[in-house]
């Protein structure tokens, strides 16, 4: 590729051109090179041969039944402990009658909490059969592979039985959270209360097998360093090369308020470390459909530029998203179909709507760019 110069950037680039899998060493090499431009172009064509044009965004809501929590991971400005004046605790029916609240403009529910000290799984039961009978149409997309663990050791079940108990009341799919960063060097440092990489990979692992699909996260920009987040993509690829279960991998920029963690870290993400690892999560993830620029944490601007750095997702209209602005996101949260569509159109490609299974909700034109470019 001649734009590029780096010569390790060069041999990355040979090997997107010629289909050839990418190692660990070409992760690194997208993390060191100063050649961001560069970058962009090689994770720009790795997009364009996995995934083509389109961009994909859904229309959703968050919802949290709880923030009451019995851990306390260092990077976390959401949790609560028991009495807190700020904890609070939802009953199922008050979450059903949430997620009904807007059930004919959205595509699905987006649920997570804390991993509540006595809540057994019947309370999850209860929650996931509400929304089922409320809203039947909604895509339930609900809890953490760290909360099923929880739930799993809570109510002395396994996790396939949680993972089957839970499916057959109304869970459709994971989310992404509670990967944080895999390596024991990192993750015993920041969460060290939380089940270890094999655990969080094990309940994914066992959830495909069971035919719910889910996401995949990693948390940067704090304290770990380049080794360990392509260490992190590396494992992902790994178990998506044995389950085929991620749909998408969401890259979640660590922010630094409110949190124990934040004293520890002289400077967050910047801009060109969250968009190398966009595009390095394209190069390396060859067999994710998704690789999403989240506007939540890395805010509407840079999201829109990570388009051209790999990313072929925007993630989702997040009304009451709490987890990043409780820790100093203050991006807007209601954005709106027009809003997605403006910013996905203004890079020049085509947007679409999807729910949580990749499925087309609607296909839009790509239209005329904004005026003035
Ligand atoms: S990240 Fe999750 S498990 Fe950790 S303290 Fe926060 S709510 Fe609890």
């Amino acid at each position: 590729m001649e734009a590029v110069e780096d010569p390790r950037l060069q041999e990355v680039a040979r090997k997107v051109e010629s289909g050839e899998r990418l190692d660990f060493s070409d992760g690194v090499a997208v993390y060191e090179t100063d050649d961001l431009l560069g970058v962009g172009r090689v994770a720009d064509l790795q997009r364009r041969k996995l995934a083509g044009d389109e961009v994909y965004f859904s229309v959703n809501r968050k919802l949290y039944h709880t923030n009451v929590c019995a851990l306390d991971c260092s990077f976390c400005a959401f949790y609560s402990k028991p009495g807190d004046t700020d904890a609070f605790e939802h009953t199922p029916v008050e979450i059903g009658e949430k997620a009904a609240e807007y059930s004919d403009v959205i595509s699905s529910v987006h649920i997570v909490g804390g991993q509540h000290p006595a809540w057994r799984i019947e309370y999850f039961e209860d929650l996931f059969t509400e929304i089922s009978e409320r809203a039947p149409d909604l895509h339930v997309k609900a809890l953490t592979a760290s909360e099923i663990s929880w739930i799993a050791k809570v109510s002395d079940v396994s996790v396939e039985e949680t993972l089957r108990r839970l499916r057959d009341s109304g869970l459709d799919s994971l989310p992404g959270g509670g990967a944080e960063i895999f390596h024991p060097e990192v993750r015993e440092k920041i969460c060290p209360e939380k089940e270890d990489a094999e655990g969080w990979l094990d309940v994914h692992r066992t959830a495909h097998r069971l035919g719910v699909e889910s996401n995949a996260t990693m948390l940067y920009g704090h304290i770990e360093d380049v080794e360990h987040r392509v260490d992190h993509l590396l494992r992902l690829r790994s178990l998506q090369d044995d389950s085929g279960g991620f749909s998408c991998f969401v890259p979640l920029s660590y922010q630094m308020e409110n949190n124990e963690l934040g004293e520890a870290v002289e400077h967050g993400a910047t801009g060109r470390l969250d968009l190398k690892t966009i595009a390095c999560a394209r190069l390396l993830l060859d067999n994710f459909r998704g690789v999403r620029a989240y506007r939540m944490v890395v805010g509407e601007k840079l999201c829109q530029v990570g388009l051209d750095y790999g990313a072929n997702d925007v993630g989702g209209t997040l009304m009451e998203e709490r987890i990043q602005s409780d820790a100093g996101s203050n991006v807007d949260q209601d954005v709106g179909r027009d809003e997605m569509l403006h910013l996905i159109r203004d890079a020049g490609r085509v947007p679409v709507e999807r729910d949580e299974m990749y499925d087309v909700v609607e296909r839009f034109d790509s239209e005329a760019r904004a005026a003035g470019d």
